[in-house]
C-alpha cells in the first residue's frame, strides 16, 4: 500500500535528545529532531524532505496568517516491549485530514504522502518515543496556506508538515465540565467537523470564562436550542445511563474522533448495549438526579479517556460516581492501551508498525 517515496533526508549534526527529561515530559514542550515536509506548488504535491526541526520563515503577508486556511491532525506513535514503533490507526487520520482539507478549501494528500512521511519520520526519530508508562510520541501533521497575497481567496500554493515530540499522560486528574449556553463550537453547515485552526481560536474565549469559574473544559450544545450536548472541549462526549453506552452522532458540528470510533468499535464487540442518539442537557440532569447515571467521559488522542468527574449546569454542580466504580470506561482505557502498546492481539488491524 505504501510505496517507497522519494523523500530527501537531511540529519541535525546535533541531536537535542539528551537534553530531555524523559522521566518528567511536559505536554507539547518538546519537539523531535525532525520534520517531515511536502509542497504544493498549485498543481502537485513534491519536493517531498526531512530536515532538521528549525523555525519557518514567511512573509508577513502569507495568507494563513490573515484568513486561517490552516488544518492539522493529532495522533500517537507507541513503543512496545520488543522496541517498535505503533501508530494507531493513522490511515483514519490520513482521510480525516483530507475531509478537513476539502472544507477548507485545501488541497488534498495522498495518503502514501501522509503516511508515507510519516512513517520515514517516525524511523529516523525513533528513540525520541518515551517507554514508561503512559507516554507516547505525539504526532502533528499539518497544512498552511503559503500564498504571499492578501487578497481573500483561496490560497494557490501549501505546505504540508508533520512534526512528533514525546508527551507523557495529558489528564492527571478528572475534569470538571461545563455545560455552555452561550457561546457555541459550531453551527450546522459550519467548519466543526473540520480539525481546523479556527475552530480551537474560536473556543478559546469561553473555556477561559470557564476556567475563571473552576472548570477544566466546555460541555458544548447545539447552535440552535443550546439544548443538546456536542462535545466536551475538543473531546467526544461519551456517556453509561442506565447501562448503556450513550454519544451523539457525528454531524457537521461534531467532529469524527477515532477514539470515539474504537470505542463504539470495542462496546459492540463486547455486547454492550449502544445509543447513538442527540443526548439532551435534561435527559443527563435527570439521570444524575434518579443516580442512572453511571460514567461521563471525553474520548480523545490526547487522553484516550478522560473521566469527568463534574458536570455543571445552570450554576448547579453535579458530582459524578466515583472514578474507580466506572467500569466501562476504565475497561476501554485498559483495552485500548493494550492495542496501542502491542499487548494485547490487533484484531481490527488498527496498529501500523514502523
Ligand atoms: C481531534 C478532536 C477530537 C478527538 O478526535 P480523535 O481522533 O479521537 O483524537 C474530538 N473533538 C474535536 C473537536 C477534535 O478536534
Amino acid at each position: 500500500m505504501i510505496q517507497t517515496l522519494d523523500i530527501s533526508v537531511t540529519r541535525t549534526s546535533q541531536s537535542k535528545i539528551s537534553q530531555v527529561d524523559f522521566q518528567d515530559i511536559q505536554f507539547g514542550k518538546i519537539y523531535s529532531d525532525h520534520i517531515f515536509i511536502a509542497d504544493y506548488d498549485g498543481q502537485q504535491w513534491s519536493d517531498l524532505r526531512i530536515e532538521p526541526f528549525a523555525n519557518l520563515t514567511m512573509s508577513p503577508a502569507t495568507s494563513v496568517l490573515h484568513y486561517g486556511q490552516s488544518i492539522f491532525e493529532g495522533l500517537k506513535a507507541y513503543k512496545n516491549e520488543a522496541g517498535e514503533a505503533l501508530i494507531f490507526r493513522p490511515d483514519r487520520n490520513a482521510a480525516r485530514f483530507n475531509k478537513s482539507a476539502v472544507r477548507m478549501c485545501m488541497p488534498e494528500i495522498p495518503e502514501d504522502i501522509f503516511l508515507g512521511g510519516m512513517r520515514e519520520l517516525i524511523k529516523l526519530d525513533k528513540d525520541w518515543i518515551p517507554d514508561r508508562i503512559g507516554t507516547s510520541l505525539y504526532i502533528r501533521p499539518f497544512m498552511i496556506a503559503t500564498d504571499e497575497y492578501i487578497g481573500v481567496r483561496p490560497s494557490q500554493t501549501y505546505r504540508f508538515m508533520i512534526f512528533t515530540g514525546p508527551v507523557g499522560a495529558y489528564y492527571s486528574k478528572p475534569v470538571r465540565v461545563k455545560v455552555e449556553k452561550k457561546f457555541v463550537r459550531a453551527a450546522e453547515g459550519g467548519t466543526g467537523f473540520a480539525k481546523t485552526a479556527g475552530n480551537y481560536a474560536g473556543s478559546l474565549y469561553p473555556a477561559q470564562l470557564a476556567a475563571q469559574q473552576g472548570y477544566d473544559q466546555l460541555m458544548w450544545t447545539d447552535a440552535k436550542t443550546n439544548e443538546y450536548i456536542e462535545e466536551a472541549g475538543t473531546m467526544n462526549l461519551m456517556l453509561v445511563i442506565d447501562d448503556t453506552l450513550l454519544t451523539p452522532p457525528t454531524s457537521g458540528t461534531i467532529l469524527d474522533g477515532i477514539t470515539r470510533d474504537s470505542i463504539l468499535t470495542l462496546a459492540k464487540d463486547w455486547g454492550m448495549k449502544i445509543e447513538v442518539r442527540k443526548v439532551s442537557v435534561s435527559e443527563i440532569v435527570q439521570a444524575i438526579e434518579q443516580n442512572r447515571l453511571q460514567e461521563a467521559f471525553g474520548a480523545g488522542t490526547a487522553a484516550t479517556v478522560a473521566h469527568i468527574r463534574t458536570i455543571a449546569n445552570e450554576g448547579i454542580d453535579y458530582e459524578l460516581p466515583a472514578i474507580e466504580d466506572r467500569e466501562f470506561s476504565n475497561k476501554v482505557l485498559k483495552a485500548l492501551d493494550d492495542i496501542k502498546y502491542g499487548r494485547t492481539e490487533d484484531t481490527h488491524g488498527w496498529v501500523m508498525k514502523v
